[in-house]
């Protein structure tokens, strides 16, 4: 045997343990890293070495190079962006993934992992309140689950109106006309550049970065042909909801498909008591949502939900000889862009398995009912005020004048305690937390307002 099993031993075993090593510093560290990236590259980008290393060698260096230059994410001090934690069972799974390395591509090939995917898809449409037929499919990422989402959408749409999209491509097809709320994420934009369908039709949004139904309707009656409109789920600044089945009554009536960005916001839909934001929503064509941020599975795990499988199948299968037999069966290589891939879904399963469906809307409340302590201790510093309805996991603050937000929010920064990203929304600075990590906890709350404190005293 040229690889025996034992050869893997020492390496993983090294591994393990600088994991736990890891793991067990991120609660008491100061959160950012202590070295910038020129910092990790003066000390690791060597020359290519000549001659092999021993692999347990090679992780040893591994983590003693790449460790100052960690940012302690996962803590409960952690409120930047948008990121979650990752729990213990996905965690432990997701090494299970890799050391078994299948390709999750075709049922036939790797019926284990393949299938615990298609059990892990219909706990999630139970979970989330989507149609049992739907189909899921497990891709990198927000971005590339709305890319999935969208790919069906055009599919269908251009179907509809006699187009055949796979033979005559874009070019000389109908105009898709997408219609977005002026606050949609960012990665709507990229995709649409992706599938070669240009900007967006930009609706107005409310003061809460709300997509306005009424400018929805004008927007669509304004012009005709195939449709697609893009709501969202959980606004980065505010965390707010667009009205969903209001949108989507007023889409379905011009004949449009319904597409949801539910990133961090979909899993509203899992706790009974938030599930009134998602109202209506599950009328919608197709879902986009991350695992690696609500859920707190480690990187990189988004979901893509198409309630109407032929038009994923058809933008997303292949067709080759190779493959015969196999198409249409809804094996995951048709339901998502890739063909070979990790079996990522596989760490679903075990965050579902392990919180039960009341372990889920713990976790959610749970971030809610911290967010709405941050608001309510950061809105007692003199001089905040909390722009946004703190409905769900998003929080913003404004200090008086943008410059001294912008001062503030570096001061929080050097001082390390809590990690929160500056940004600017509706015009004008502000401080962003977004409570995302199922580790953080009231003292963490508290450790981070008295930070803010601070760094706002004197200035
Ligand atoms: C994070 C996010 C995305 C993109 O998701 P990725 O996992 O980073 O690709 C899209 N929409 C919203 C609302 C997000 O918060």
């Amino acid at each position: 045997m040229s690889t025996p099993g034992k050869a893997y031993g020492p390496a993983l075993e090294r591994a393990a343990g600088h994991a736990r090593a890891w793991l067990d510093s991120v609660p008491d560290r100061p959160v950012p890293p202590r070295v910038d990236g020129d910092g990790i590259t003066a000390s690791l980008d060597h020359p290519l070495p000549d001659h092999p290393t021993a692999a347990e060698q090679v992780v040893d260096e591994l983590a003693a190079a790449v460790e100052p230059g960690l940012m302690a994410s996962p803590s409960g001090r952690f409120f930047g962006w948008v990121m979650g934690g990752t729990q213990p069972a996905p965690l432990a799974a997701d090494w299970l993934i890799s050391a078994w390395d299948q390709n999750t591509a075709m049922r036939v090939a790797t019926p284990g992992t393949a299938v615990v995917e298609e059990v892990a898809g219909r706990w999630l449409l139970d979970l989330l309140g989507l149609p049992a037929s739907a189909d899921v499919g497990f891709v990198t990422g927000g971005t590339m689950a709305s890319f999935t989402g969208l790919a069906a959408a055009r599919q269908q749409v251009l179907t509809d109106v006699g187009w055949d999209l796979d033979r005559a491509g874009l070019s000389g097809a109908p105009r898709v006309r997408v219609l977005v709320g002026a606050e949609r994420h960012d990665s709507v934009d990229l995709c649409l550049r992706y599938l070669g369908l240009g900007a967006p039709t930009v609706v107005p949004a409310d003061r809460q970065g709300r997509v306005v139904v009424g400018g929805l309707d004008d927007a669509l009656a304004a012009d005709e042909g195939p449709a697609i409109v893009c709501l969202q789920a959980g606004n980065l600044h505010s965390g707010a909801f667009d009205p969903m089945a209001a949108a989507i009554e007023v889409a379905h009536r011009h004949g449009a498909w319904v597409h949801v960005d539910g990133a961090f916001g979909l899993w509203a839909a899992a706790s009974p008591r938030l599930r009134e934001l998602v109202e209506g929503y599950e009328s919608a064509d197709s879902w986009a949502t991350d695992a690696h941020k609500t859920l707190n599975v480690p990187y990189d795990c988004g979901i893509a939900v198409v309630a109407h499988p032929a038009a994923l199948r058809t933008a997303m299968g292949v067709h080759a000889d190779y493959l015969a037999g196999f198409q249409g069966a809804g094996d995951p290589f048709e339901k998502v862009p890739e063909m070979s891939r990790r079996a990522r879904g596989v760490t679903v399963w075990a965050a579902l398995r392990a919180l039960g469906r009341d372990g889920v809307a713990q976790l959610v409340d749970g971030l809610v009912a911290n967010a709405r302590a941050l608001a309510r201790g950061v809105s007692g510093i003199d001089g905040a005020h909390v722009v946004n309805d703190v409905l769900f996991t998003q929080v913003c603050v404004t200090f008086g004048t943008d410059a001294r937000t912008r001062r503030i929010t570096e001061r929080v920064l050097a001082d390390g305690v809590t990690w929160m990203s500056g940004s600017r929304w509706q015009g004008r600075d502000v401080l962003r937390m977004s409570v995302s990590s199922w580790s953080t906890d009231a003292e963490d709350v508290a450790a981070s307002v008295e930070s803010v404190r601070r760094a706002a005293a004197g200035t």
